[in-house]
């Protein structure tokens, strides 16, 4: 899928790659973020003077999240930059870090993992569909933003109190 050919890359300086992974790639699994489509992803994979392999280009997507309040879905199209590099296992002192990643001897260089990885760290799970939403009724579950429910007068809200108060006057 995100496979660099590192003969090609040796021979030509430059290896451009594009993919497209479907949203049920396996490539997501586990990492909690979820699509609704395909992911298209542009990379140019370029060999630096020192033996590192820099990997720069863009991911484009539909995100598919739930609002944390009231659970409705919230789309949202994402583009993330990717900057990645690639360190030979060779090299001394070299460890994964911070956007830096080792590679290991063989033919291809497999981006997946390090893709991966970029996605999930820049993708907050957490959103909400309005600053606004009311959320769920913690009592029966309605969606407060498109019915009142009946324990809403109960409700401990001070705004209903307060009303309540005026009511009884
Ligand atoms: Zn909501
Ligand atoms: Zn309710």
């Amino acid at each position: 899928m995100l496979r660099l050919d590192l003969a090609r890359l040796h021979r030509e300086g430059f290896v451009e790659l594009d993919a497209r992974l479907p949203a049920a790639s396996t490539l997501w699994e586990g990492s909690g973020v979820e699509w609704d489509g395909p992911v298209e992803v542009r990379l140019t994979a370029s060999q630096a003077g020192s033996g590192e392999i820099v990997v720069r280009g863009v991911l484009d997507g539909r995100l598919k999240r739930e609002c944390r309040r009231c659970l409705e879905p919230v789309g949202g199209a994402i583009e993330h930059e990717l900057a990645l590099v690639f360190v030979s296992a060779d090299t001394e002192g070299a460890e994964d870090d911070d956007g830096v990643h080792v590679y290991g001897q063989g033919t291809e260089l497999d981006l997946s993992s390090a893709v991966r990885e970029e996605v999930v760290f820049a993708v907050d799970p957490y959103v909400i569909c309005d600053s606004d939403c009311q959320g769920l009724c913690s009592r029966c579950g309605t969606n407060r933003n498109r019915q009142t429910c009946n324990c809403t007068e109960e409700h401990t809200d001070p705004r209903w109190e307060t009303l309540r108060v005026l009511k009884e006057k």
